[in-house]
């Protein structure tokens, strides 16, 4: 009998009463568990658990709720590799990436901890004569996260820890593909003190998230996933008037001028390119080489590429694991043969790759194509997997132009020896992160995460300070206290003091 994984609310777990599906050890390929999918009963329970839960957890003090924080911090810190376990056991990723990935979320529970600084108003005396204007941040009430299968543990602590510092309380729709990080973080919440009720997980798919975006108790929506998913959950939820923001997918180039170190930006292309097996957000998917060192460069990524060993995340020899689903892995292996078809160059072919793992497991090895163009699949499409393209061209305005002519702006970077070209790059480059000589460019908790164009719907990017902005509402108090002397009661003031 396989486990069966439930939902979290108001502080235990709650078995699901309806359809399951099935979770994989992605480095075997078998059915490792079944998880519940709430339907909308369940939703209801888990929305009045929040509910209930949040008159206590908003009035509890700013030191109350940070202290929560702090032990929370806490607990993920001495317990990291159960969870990053936890994560490449259902996600397939290797240990060392899902350590990374815990190591990012735990920065923002720590940013989380700052709460008091935060959200702290304004104050501006004698604004008229005798009247003072102030602001307060006040939470939202309860809050919603949907979040994706690529960072089940990193992505909902892009959300919940700003969420929670600010007096709201949460409930998070985990993915269905790795569902069981999720159960953890609730467990270490509940055991950092957090009080029942203030953060439930709901397992599911659809119909939870529909649940959640039609519900009148859920004031706001932090969705992470796809772009059409994303633009449907910015549009449905915001119809029902809720707050929301919805990061959608990516296509990030990474262009490499003749000045660049090449041997840098190689190293950059395959770590970005193939860590995590692709499946990042930040991943880069099209390196844009400004010739004349196309040739040298594309050699020079394709040496690094036959060094990747490729095998089941447990194995600390591992460098990259498998995709997460037979479903994905299929997806992903199609788009090898499309390049093929469509007349990109295969330099590398990661089908038929020799996994140091299970037979079944679903592995498909580095992949890489030259002269890549704008109107092939393999270029236009996310692919969300080891498929790493090269585009070629003639100058640095021409790579300038294809960045921004791509529909998504998630992240991009630029590899240069040449100031004035990176700052031009920065200046006029359409993408909401950027990274100069460096490859992936997450911003550190106290930025904010968050693309532009087809990668975010909304105004308000995750995490750091945009994060505190958009878990708050603000009330901006104007106050007179009149002389009151006239009331018989004379506390010793001058006059009109
Ligand atoms: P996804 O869009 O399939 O799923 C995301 C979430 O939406 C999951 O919780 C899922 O259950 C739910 N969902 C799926 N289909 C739905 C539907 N029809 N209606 C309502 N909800 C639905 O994404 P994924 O495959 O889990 O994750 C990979 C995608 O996420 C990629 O496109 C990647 O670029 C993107 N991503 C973006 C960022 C970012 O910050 N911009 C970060 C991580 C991942």
């Amino acid at each position: 009998m396989t486990d069966r994984i439930s939902h979290w609310i108001d502080g235990k777990p709650v078995a699901g009463t309806g359809r399951t599906g099935d979770v994989y050890d992605p480095a075997t390929g078998q059915v490792s568990a079944q998880v519940d999918f709430a339907g909308p009963a369940e939703v209801d329970q888990a929305v009045a658990a929040a509910a209930a839960a949040l008159p206590g957890w908003r009035g509890t003090s700013l030191a109350g709720r940070t202290r929560v924080l702090f032990a929370f911090r806490e607990l993920l810190q001495a317990r990291k590799h159960e969870l990053a376990k936890i994560v490449t056991s259902e996600h397939g990723k290797v240990e060392s990436d899902a350590a990374g990935e815990v190591a990012r979320a735990i920065e923002n529970v720590e940013y989380a901890c700052g709460a008091a600084q935060m959200l702290k108003g304004g104050f501006s005396e004698n604004a008229s004569t005798g009247v003072d204007v102030y602001s307060m941040a006040q939470p939202l009430g309860v809050v919603g996260v949907i979040s994706p299968f690529n960072f089940p543990a990193m992505v909902p602590l892009w959300f919940v820890p700003n969420a929670l510092a600010c007096g709201n309380t949460v409930v998070l729709k985990p993915s269905e593909k790795d569902p069981s990080a999720a159960l953890f973080i609730a467990e270490l919440l509940a055991e950092a003190g957090l009080p029942s009720g203030a953060f439930n997980v709901l397992q599911g798919d659809k119909v939870a998230v529909d649940g959640l975006l039609a519900h009148p108790d859920v004031k706001a929506i932090s969705f992470v996933g796809s772009t059409p998913i994303a633009r449907y959950v910015y549009e449905t939820g915001t119809s029902h008037g809720k707050r929301v923001q919805a990061l959608g997918g990516a296509k990030n180039h990474m262009v490499v001028l003749p000045d660049a170190d090449l041997d840098l930006a190689a190293d950059a292309a395959v770590s970005a390119g193939f860590g995590s097996a692709g499946e990042r957000c930040m991943a880069v998917s099209v390196v844009v080489a400004v010739e004349p060192i196309a040739d040298d460069l594309v050699a020079k990524i394709a040496d690094r590429m036959r060094k990747l060993r490729v095998g089941d995340g447990r194995k600390p020899s591992s460098e990259m694991g498998p995709l997460v689903t037979r479903a994905h892995h299929e997806r992903v292996s199609s788009y090898v043969d499309t390049g093929v078809a469509e007349g990109a160059e295969l330099v590398m072919d990661g089908r038929g790759v020799e996994a140091d793992g299970a037979n079944d497991g679903f592995w498909l090895g580095p992949t890489l194509f030259d002269r890549v163009t704008p109107s092939m699949a393999v270029y236009t499409d996310e692919i969300f997997g080891p498929v790493l393209s090269v585009a070629r061209t003639p100058s640095f305005d021409d790579a300038l132009a294809l960045v921004n002519a791509n529909p998504y702006g998630n992240g991009t970077a630029v590899f240069t020896g040449d100031g004035r070209a990176a700052r031009r790059f920065q200046n006029e480059v359409e993408v909401g992160m950027v990274g100069v000589n460096v490859p992936i460019p997450v911003p550190v908790g106290y930025y904010s995460f968050g693309g532009w164009k087809d990668s975010l719907f909304g105004d308000t990017h995750a995490y750091g300070p945009e994060g505190f902005h958009f878990f708050t509402r603000t009330k901006v108090v104007t106050s007179r206290w009149p002389d009151t002397s006239h009331a018989g009661v004379n506390l010793g003031f001058p006059k009109n003091s």
